[in-house]
């Protein structure tokens, strides 16, 4: 089965959150830490989802979201924006450039696994029996 949450984010706190939330429901995580990295780890692993921070060094998450929907296998993993960028008009931005959904930082532990599993395609549990 297919439980591989792949996050890219360069904020070591961030992601630490992330992960620890993810990992206590059950699913693997995996991590990069800048957009060419994590666009090898999405086409190398093919993960679940992607969750991307907006916010990153050199290649910034609208890039990354982009070129990864040139790749037709990345076509059935949603991407998963995670930014503190609350305007409008940068959602729209980020659904534009080929995110399934946007989460907005900072990260309310409460509510933050199932917010991610909204997005998950469908069918991702029946998969796992
Ligand atoms: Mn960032």
């Amino acid at each position: 089965m297919n439980n591989t949450l792949l996050i890219i984010e360069d904020n070591e706190q961030n992601f630490y959150m992330m992960r620890f939330l993810l990992e206590k429901k059950g699913f693997t995580v995996i991590g990069a830490e800048n957009g060419r990295e994590g666009i090898e780890m999405a086409l190398h692993n093919k993960p679940l989802a992607i969750l991307l921070d907006i916010q990153l060094p050199e290649m910034d998450g609208y890039a990354v979201a982009a070129e990864l929907k040139q790749h037709d296998e990345m076509d059935d993993v949603p991407i998963i924006a995670v930014t503190s960028y609350a305007m409008v008009g940068d959602r729209e931005r980020i659904l534009a450039a080929g995110a399934t959904g946007y989460i907005e930082k900072p990260i309310d532990p409460e509510t933050f696994v199932s917010e991610i599993i909204e997005y998950l395609p469908r069918d991702w549990s029946d998969k796992e029996k």
